[in-house]
């Protein structure tokens, strides 16, 4: 078996390394990760198993900046996160932020607002109840904008805000 490189390969920035088998056989494998198997003396299971670089930098390759992740938690870190779009609180006028997903689905089921708290869509159908407003117009649905939240740092706060604004919002269901 003979390994050529690392390399680092044109469209990702990643290094790799190309390994030519014995059989004459060429594989690609990310240098990272044939760096772990090396250490680990076995090969990592390419659907439990991935490399992860502990500070993020693609770059450092050095074993103590290397550590096996299951699969599941890497793709978790690096999936799409959806941005969150600045509303205006059709009950008090305040601004604040959500995700639009959320304001879509409640659009969707041709809910009045968006609003920006609990207290502001209950007052709003407290008063609606008492037939002392008009209902207001059905709020209008936005478009999702993602982008890829960086692996930045392990400690990363446990709760998203996006999972803290979908429990609340599932507290203002009726
Ligand atoms: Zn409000």
């Amino acid at each position: 078996m003979k390994v050529h490189g690392p390399y680092k390969r044109k469209s990702d920035g990643r290094q790799i390394v190309i390994i030519i088998e014995n059989n004459g056989k060429r594989r690609t494998v990310s240098y990272p990760k044939w760096l772990m198997e090396m250490q680990l003396g076995r090969k990592l299971d390419p659907d439990l198993e991935t490399v992860d670089h502990v500070d993020s930098n693609i770059d450092n390759n050095d074993i103590s900046n290397l550590r096996v992740v299951p699969r599941q938690e890497h793709s978790a870190d690096d999936t799409r996160r959806v941005k969150l779009v600045k509303f205006t609180c059709a009950w008090c006028d305040k601004e604040f932020e959500r995700s639009p997903r959320l304001v879509r689905d409640k659009a969707k089921k041709n809910k009045a607002g968006p609003f920006c708290s609990r207290g502001c869509a209950g007052k709003y159908s407290r008063m609606l109840q008492l037939k002392l407003v008009e209902k207001l117009d059905v709020q209008p649905a936005v478009d999702s904008e993602y982008y890829k939240r960086k692996y930045v740092k392990a400690s990363f706060p446990p709760i998203s805000s996006d999972f803290f604004i979908d429990f609340m919002c599932d507290i203002w269901e009726e």
